[in-house]
């Protein structure tokens, strides 16, 4: 693989209306790995947010009118171009994020490019709705809907998953003829500013794809939220952020799609396959360093089996290889920023202060080169904790677990669900009764049996309570990404 990073040592730049353009604040994006500057970034000023979704809204009518094979070709020309420059996109997000090779170009650039693909095949499937209408002259009318798209749409993307979230709201977003103005994280620039470049080789109308980067608060997104030709916006990312944006969107009335944090739990029942219990919830604890929203920070394995999976997950968790991105066998790498490793580090602190057990973890890996400038933390266990400390209640977003035993399954599922937020479960057993009677009580968007993030794209994805308002996924992000008009035609 050609490990070079794209734009190493330049600026990356705005892309507004087709050209790229940069400004006159730069931040720096830090490597997570060794502290290291990659590259700087033009942060997008107020008047830059402005041309963009005066952009965007220029380039409106040409792109909803556009015939659907046409505009469905153009998209999967961008999926074709995300991967001609796959090594790039690899190496960009590995160089933001830390994360590992195997991670990168398994899942990360490869699901980024099929969400254009997919979305583009199946909006060519979409129906609307039709009604005959009984009239008082007998005569009937006719009740069909069309779809329109909503016009200007913000997307608004978090760090841990930087190309594979952006393009999850891009693809259908675009799909559905509406015209976009995005924003990455400030944290992971690099993949959102290459597949800019990859819309304008793939042909994509001026104006039609917009990027802005900067921060939120007071910045590129605050500016773009409370834009007044915003029509719609969609945003994943923390919970509190999501009410800053509804709060800046009010006055707009704007529709709002939120994907948010989540608390999740996993249920390991005494008639689990113990091995694949244990195997999973390592997966679905520790993938990506705990940075997928729908990791499980929660567990609550049944009495009889509680030691004998403590031990056993201690192992799993002790068997992660931490190291440097490039190597074959790193399993994990650090966090997405100090900032990021200072809060979880807060939270190992809070589950000591409170008297937790540490099973394993609880600190930072030493490893006497450079990595140690980097934001690594350790895989950690903790047990011991009653269900209202602070670290099971709130969402820490790092290699981090609490292990609870119980003994009825009432018990379980009520623990499960005490909780503000309402994004995953996930449920261990080889009861088929019970995998049902459990899945259908927890409150929460996604439950999976004896598996955790298996994803089929045209499933419903999304969360409850704190965990975000609407939902993503096949048809469910086509209707958000679209307007229907009834139209009435009396016979
Ligand atoms: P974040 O909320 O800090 O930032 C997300 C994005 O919002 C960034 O682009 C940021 O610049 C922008 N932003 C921040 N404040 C803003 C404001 N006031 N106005 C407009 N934009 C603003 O989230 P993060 O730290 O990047 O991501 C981690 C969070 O995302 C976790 O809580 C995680 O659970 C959540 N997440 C949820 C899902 C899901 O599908 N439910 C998926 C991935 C991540």
């Amino acid at each position: 693989m050609n490990n070079k990073v794209p734009h190493a040592g330049t600026v990356l730049r705005n892309f507004v209306g087709g050209e790229f353009i940069t400004s006159k604040k730069l931040f720096n994006n830090i490597n997570p790995v060794d502290g290291t500057v990659i590259n700087q970034v033009a942060e997008a000023d107020e008047a830059i947010v402005d041309l963009a979704v005066k952009a965007a809204s220029g380039a409106a009518h040409a792109w909803k009118n556009m015939p659907m094979a046409q505009r469905c070709a153009l998209l999967h020309k961008v999926a074709d171009g995300i991967e001609a420059r796959f090594d790039e996109f690899v190496a960009a997000e590995m160089a933001d994020t830390g994360k590992s090779f195997f991670q990168a170009r398994t899942i990360d650039i490869p699901r980024g490019a099929a969400n254009f693909r997919a979305f583009a095949d199946m909006v060519k499937s979409q129906s609307t709705e039709c009604f005959h209408t009984d009239t008082p002259d007998g005569k009937g009318a006719l009740n069909y809907a069309v779809d329109k798209p909503l016009g200007v749409v913000a997307v608004i993307a978090p760090w841990n998953l930087p190309l594979l979230l952006l393009t999850w709201k891009l693809a259908p977003a675009m799909a559905a003829g509406n015209v976009i103005v995005a924003k990455p994280s400030e944290e992971t620039p690099g993949t959102a500013t290459l597949l800019a470049e990859v819309m304008k080789e793939a042909g994509i109308p001026d104006g039609v794809f917009n990027l802005i980067h900067g921060f939120g608060q007071n910045s590129a997104g605050e500016f773009l939220t409370k834009h007044k030709q915003v029509d719609a916006i969609t945003f994943t990312g923390e919970s509190s952020t999501g009410s800053a944006i509804q709060r800046a969107a009010a006055d707009g009335v704007k529709g709002l799609s939120f994907e948010l944090g989540g608390k999740n739990a996993g249920i390991i029942f005494e008639d689990c396959d113990f091995e694949e219990a244990v195997a999973g919830s390592a997966r679905s604890v520790f993938t990506n360093g705990g940075q997928v929203c729908l990791c499980t920070e929660r567990l609550y394995v049944h009495r009889s089996i509680f030691d004998k999976f403590v031990t056993a997950l201690k192992g799993k968790a002790q068997a992660i290889k931490i190291g440097w991105p490039l190597d074959e066998d790193t399993d994990m790498g650090p966090l997405i920023s100090h900032k990021q490793r200072d809060k979880v580090l807060s939270y190992y602190q809070s589950a000591i202060d409170d008297g937790a057990t540490v099973v394993t973890g609880g600190g930072i890996p030493i490893f006497g080169d450079a990595r140690d400038n980097g934001a690594f933390v350790q895989p950690t266990i903790f047990t011991g904790l009653s269900e209202d400390c602070n670290i099971v209640k709130n969402e820490v977003f790092g290699p981090v677990v609490h292990i609870q035993p119980f003994d009825t399954e009432e018990e379980a599922i009520a623990m499960a669900n005490d909780t503000d937020y309402g994004l995953a479960a996930t449920i261990w057993t080889t009861n088929l009764q019970r995998a049902h009677r459990v899945a259908g009580q927890m409150e929460v968007g996604i439950v999976w049996v004896n598996s955790w993030y298996l994803r089929d794209l045209r499933t419903p994805f999304g969360g409850m309570k704190l965990s975000g308002v609407g939902r993503e996924g096949g048809s469910h992000s086509l209707s958000f990404y679209s307007e229907p008009t009834n139209i009435c035609i009396k016979l």
